[in-house]
């Protein structure tokens, strides 16, 4: 999305209160209330600017409720800038609302944890032994889990399956380009990308080399900012921020083709460093160089001229829409494109497939009730076309409806789309 130089007021007033809006909400479509509609939420925030409201324990709820999703920015006719909206709104909650000790401490945890991918690498292996040795299957059986916190339960049902295989990836700093070369481009690993889904990476670098770039992969990589600045935490967003431009875009240097990720939720964020960083004296200018040349590895695949030959994939995949590819940075054509691309592959539309999943980042961690209600949807809208494949491009949706599904006795295979090139391609040799 576009930056802004509008203050927060302007941006408020932008809202005519046509009403559009709700049938597109996800939290509308669950609950039916107005504070918990976009147009609702709007009017909260102008209460609480205005200092006609305070910002209680009810009125942040109706906030933190919000799963950030921007399918109302789609629907808006006005062009209301939710997105800022709520993320200026978060920040002011995270400032000035003192949140009930153990939701503070959960939140730290989180936090602690999961913008961090080298303690997230220190979690990977004690999640493969928990598996890996039947502990984990013993305390889900013996109802343990069950006296933990919501929450931390919910931790341990998105906690994804992880191999040996998996623990031991080395994602290579540098893969050359096949054939002639075309340019060079720079992935950015991602958090839990990295951790949990190696594979995915894997395959960016191999389908990306195949169409003629060569791939850095710098090291020394931390968080993209993502999970915090939806958090309302942008002090530190800004800083992750700040790091991850310093590492991948230095003040001097040669610029590569395209800065490419391959996570939804991180690329939506890298789109924003311009916004995020429009205040730092000494990484303005370079914030909104970078953020042009970022693009979603789907987008950009989309935008070149294939050169590597596909093989056939005989599948019926469903693609998912991740909010924060579809809404966020509207990129809803390019990775039908590439499925569409591959030989025997049949894609197939999931009925309301602009609807949130229920991850949203951290989302189903913070509000697990009202994520299992909206992922419900999902799932039984997924179920409906019976697909023997699910291609998502992000890595939390992917848990999400795996999870619901796998809780329905579903064994539901997910893909990245990448990863189905990347097959395609191998299938062609
Ligand atoms: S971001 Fe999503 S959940 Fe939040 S108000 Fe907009 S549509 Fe509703
Ligand atoms: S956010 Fe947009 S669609 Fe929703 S009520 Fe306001 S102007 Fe209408």
């Amino acid at each position: 999305m576009s930056e802004t130089t509008r203050s927060f007021d302007e941006l408020l007033s932008d809202c005519v209160h046509c009403g559009f809006c709700l049938p597109a909400c996800p939290t509308y479509k669950s609950w039916g209330y107005e504070a918990d509609s976009p147009r609702g939420r709007i009017d909260l925030m102008k209460g609480v600017e205005q200092g006609a409201i305070d910002l209680s324990d009810a009125v942040v709820e109706h906030f933190d409720r919000c799963l950030g999703c921007m399918a109302c920015v789609t629907a808006c006719p006005s062009g209301v800038r939710y997105d800022l909206l709520i993320e200026e709104t978060r920040a002011k909650v995270e400032r000035e609302h003192r949140r009930d000790p153990a939701d503070a401490t959960f939140r730290e945890f989180v936090f602690a944890i999961f913008p961090r991918p080298d303690r997230l690498k220190l979690l990977a292996p004690l999640l493969y032994l928990l598996r890996k040795t039947g502990l984990q299957r013993l305390a889900r059986e013996s109802g343990a889990l069950n006296l933990l916190d919501e929450r931390l339960a919910q931790l341990d049902a998105l906690a994804p399956d992880i191999s040996l295989a998996q623990l031991r990836a080395q994602l290579p700093g540098f893969t050359p380009a096949k054939g002639a070369r075309r340019g060079v481009v720079v992935l950015v690993a991602g958090c839990v990308q990295r951790v949990f889904f190696p594979n995915v990476n894997a395959s960016t670098a191999r389908v990306l080399s195949a169409e003629g770039y060569d791939v850095s992969v710098p090291r020394g990589q931390g968080c993209c900012g993502a999970l915090s600045l939806h958090a309302g935490r942008d002090g530190e967003a800004k800083g992750f921020a700040a790091a991850l431009l310093d590492r991948l875009w230095p003040e001097s240097g040669e610029r590569p083709t395209a800065i490419l990720i391959n996570a939804a939720g991180c690329g939506s964020t890298l789109k924003e460093y311009g916004q995020l960083l429009r205040d730092d004296p000494v990484r303005a200018q370079r914030a909104a160089q970078f953020s042009a040349a970022v693009k979603d590895v789907n987008e950009f695949l989309a935008g070149i001229e294939p050169r590597a030959r596909r093989g056939a994939v005989p599948l019926r995949v469903a693609y998912h829409d991740a909010c924060h590819l579809a809404h966020a940075q509207g990129i809803r054509e390019a990775p039908r494109a590439l499925l569409c691309s591959i030989p025997g592959l049949q894609l197939l539309e999931i009925p309301d497939g602009d609807q949130c999943c229920g991850s949203a980042g951290v989302y189903n961690l913070f509000e697990p009730e009202s994520a299992r209600e909206i992922g419900e949807r999902k799932a039984n809208n997924v179920a409906a076309v019976a697909p023997q494949l699910l291609a998502s491009a992000n890595p939390g949706c992917t848990l999400q409806i795996r999870s619901l599904l796998g809780a329905r006795g579903i064994d539901l295979p997910a893909a990245h789309p990448i990863e189905i090139l990347d097959v395609a391609l191998a299938n062609a040799t």
